[in-house]
């Protein structure tokens, strides 16, 4: 069964051209996989465009999807820093992309995914964020990351919604022992927070790992670090909506929609909808008066990975 589904990554290293693999599966512990090398890093240009064929089939197991999920965030650490990336700008980042991301044809890819008690709608809706300050420490297990969530909903800091998506989004200062940087990007999982199930991810600030959490070290918004961890919130989201108990959308191997189509960004275009690259940065979405460079989602329709519904691939 699937567990948790991670992200990403192993540690960057690893030699152009190696092989590698889409998929992270979920069976128990999160697995490691070998994050590709990013092209453009090596002068092609452009981020990993990925393949237009189909791939093994997600199916469908009897669970419940989401229809409209509320986000709500909690920035855990230091969102104050001077380092570039855990400030104020680069929350406001984070709010722009979840506000925006509801109703993008990006989104709708999602819609593919029907279920017994309806489908995804597409929409997205931002609600609430709260702080916390570094209340476990700048070193968190997947139990801690629990508690957060658990104390933000029980403080009465947030609500406490069965339709929500919480997600735990750390400074760069602080690490995952679970495997943050080295096994992950970030996770999704289901919990009880008194009496009622509770969606929820983790995603730490890929500027404390570039080279495994982000596909390019020059951003579209000029904070590689947040912007590379928006794509794992996308990711992260997607795969909450379709299987957010776990028992929904995924394949033979337990991977989710997303994870079908990590760390591939699209055919390169001059022009959305496609990637697009000035010198050395990439985006291939734009929404909330930003561009950005977010991995593929798998459409249900046709198991192909896609940057829109029914749009470019
Ligand atoms: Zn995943």
């Amino acid at each position: 069964m699937i567990r948790k589904s991670i992200a990403v990554a192993a540690v960057g290293l690893l030699m152009a051209g190696s092989a590698f693999a889409a998929n992270e599966g979920g069976t128990g512990q999160p697995e490691i996989i070998v994050h590709r090398p990013n092209p453009k890093d090596a002068g092609a240009g452009y981020a990993t465009a990925g393949g237009t064929g189909a791939l093994s089939a997600i199916t469908y197991h009897g669970g419940p999807v989401m229809g409209t999920p509320n986000a709500y965030i909690i920035w855990y650490g230091n969102w104050a820093q001077s380092n570039g990336s855990d400030t104020a700008a680069g929350k406001a980042l984070v709010t722009s992309f979840l506000g925006g991301i509801g109703n993008s044809a990006y989104f709708k890819i999602n819609t593919t995914y029907s279920a017994s008690g309806g489908a995804p709608t597409g929409a997205v809706s931002l609600k609430s964020s709260t702080t916390d300050n570094y209340s476990h420490g700048t070193r968190l297990s997947d139990s801690a990351v629990l508690a957060v969530v658990s104390s933000a909903i029980t403080s009465g800091r947030l609500p406490k919604d069965p339709a929500g998506v919480y997600f735990v989004l750390t400074s760069s200062d602080v690490s995952e022992s679970s495997g943050f940087c080295n096994r992950y990007c970030g996770w999704h999982t289901h919990g009880s927070v008194s009496g009622t199930d509770i969606k929820y991810s983790f995603v730490g600030n890929a500027n404390r790992c570039l080279s495994s959490c982000a596909a390019q070290t020059s951003s579209p918004n000029g904070n590689a670090g947040v912007d590379g961890m928006l794509s794992v919130v996308a990711h992260e989201l997607e795969e909450a909506v379709s299987d957010p108990d776990l028992n929904a959308w995924y394949d033979s191997a337990g991977s989710e929609n997303a994870d079908k189509c990590a760390w591939t960004f699209g055919q390169p275009k001059s022009s959305l909808p496609g990637q697009v690259c000035s010198g050395s940065t990439c985006w291939n979405q734009s929404w909330g008066g930003h561009n950005w460079l977010v991995q593929r989602n798998l459409s249900a329709s046709n198991n192909r990975c896609y940057l829109g519904l029914n749009g470019a691939q």
